[in-house]
């Protein structure tokens, strides 16, 4: 898979997002003791924001003037990135505004993206301070690639956008119990697979798919990176500009559709948001209330351990999901676990993947597919769904990718 990158504009002016209350409470900590020195090193402007509340960040990249950053950083774990990459698509200008440089450092329990950021760059994996101090110097390196996202609605007719992953049945039940013990760090997913293998339950459920078309060279991304060129000025050539040149000229394959589309994104709180029509349009997924297209394949089971998709390499730290996974692949790595594996076999499953071994094992209960969209339709009543490893709402899903549409820091 060969990506190509651009550089940030140097000096380049980020803004660095702080979850406070990430982790185990000490994002600011890791932020003044570890990459603070790093920024000033390198000389990389930067304007702090401590997030106060859930749904800060989304509310400020949503209302904030672009054109005053050259990248925004999010230093706590997945959730707050989801936060402000759903703000950066609620906005008028969605279709520039997603192009921003988003960079991740892990301050979180979550870390997943800084953890598959990492594994792209092919170094051997990394935990804890290790990973933080990798992530920061691939921030002040300042290469970018593109990055997927998934469109993901919900049975209220919402739509949310993703980056990361969507889980039900086990992987969503650990996700939502082992939020009590956050304060373990990232040990919180061992910790929580361990107590729902003790009370191992059967999903009921309807998986339907389209499957992604063979993998061709074709299929390999482009990228670029930073405006961050030594030379360059601060007031050369907007960020945007930059980007939006470097992604026509090297011929990208992705059209991001400029017609608005009729479906309604809202956030995915409880609380209701206003309706509005930002963001792609879905062209691959029929209405949830009508049947999936006739050439999708439809999963014969309807009894499930778990459904995950991911996007991205890792699910956490040490949970190396998706071996084959690339930031911009296109793709959405579909795995199921059928009912009748045993707690042992699950164990096992669990354990080869925190090398990504977990395909080669010849579990019989395990399937995996390539994917560009799918739907799941839980029978049973009550339940959990994560997205990015935030619960959403519980009922019928559906989801598509779209290759490449914003951009991430890594390299
Ligand atoms: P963790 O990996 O520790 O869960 P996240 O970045 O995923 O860290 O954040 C957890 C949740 O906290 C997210 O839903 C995020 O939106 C929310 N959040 C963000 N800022 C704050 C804050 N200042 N106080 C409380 N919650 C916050
Ligand atoms: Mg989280």
């Amino acid at each position: 898979h060969d990506v190509k990158y651009y550089e940030v504009r140097r000096p380049c002016r980020i803004m660095v997002l702080v979850n406070p209350q990430s982790g185990r409470g000490q994002a600011l900590q890791l932020f003044s003791g570890q990459i603070e020195p790093m920024l000033t090193e390198a000389s990389v402007p930067y304007t702090l924001v401590i997030t106060e509340h859930q749904n800060h960040a989304r509310d400020l990249v949503r209302e904030t003037d672009l054109s005053q950053w050259d990248a925004l950083v999010i230093l706590s774990g997945d959730g707050l990135l989801f936060e402000v990459l759903n703000g950066l698509l609620e906005r008028e200008d969605w279709e520039e505004a997603i192009q921003t440089p988003l960079g991740i450092l892990p301050g979180g329990s979550g870390n997943a993206l800084a953890a598959s950021v990492h594994h792209y760059t092919k170094s051997p994996p990394a935990w804890g301070k290790e990973l933080l101090l990798s992530c920061g110097f691939l921030l002040c390196k300042g290469l970018v690639t593109q990055l997927d996202l998934v469109s993901v609605h919900l049975a209220s007719s919402q739509r949310i956008f993703s980056f990361l992953s969507l889980a039900w049945g086990f992987v969503a039940d650990v996700d939502i119990e082992s939020e009590k013990y956050r304060l373990v760090g990232p040990m919180r997913f061992l910790v929580g697979t361990l107590m729902r293998l003790a009370s191992l339950k059967v999903y009921q459920g309807r998986l339907a798919y389209l499957p992604a078309p063979p993998f061709t060279p074709q299929n390999s991304s482009l990228c670029s990176s930073l405006p961050c060129g030594p030379n360059s000025s601060p007031n050369q050539n907007s960020r945007h500009n930059h980007i939006t040149n470097s992604n026509h000229s090297t011929n990208s394959n992705h059209n991001i559709a400029h017609n608005s589309s009729n479906i309604a994104i809202t956030t995915m709180r409880t609380e209701p948001q206003p309706v509005n029509q930002k963001g792609p349009p879905d062209s691959l997924l029929a209405d949830l209330e009508q049947p999936v297209p006739d050439h999708w394949t439809v999963v014969n089971e309807e009894d499930f351990v778990l459904v995950l998709a991911m996007f991205q390499s890792h699910l956490a730290e040490d949970l190396f999901a998706a071996p084959g996974a690339a930031a911009d692949d296109g793709f959405i790595h579909l795995l199921y676990v059928r009912a009748g594996i045993s707690r042992l076999a699950l164990l096992t499953l669990f354990m080869a993947m925190e090398k990504g071994g977990h395909l080669a094992i010849g579990c019989p209960h395990l399937v995996y597919e390539r994917v560009k969209a799918f739907r799941l339709e839980p029978l049973s009543p009550e339940g959990a769904i994560t997205v990015d490893g935030e619960m959403v709402e519980y009922g019928p899903v559906q989801a598509q990718v779209h290759e490449g549409i914003a951009r991430l820091i890594s390299g």
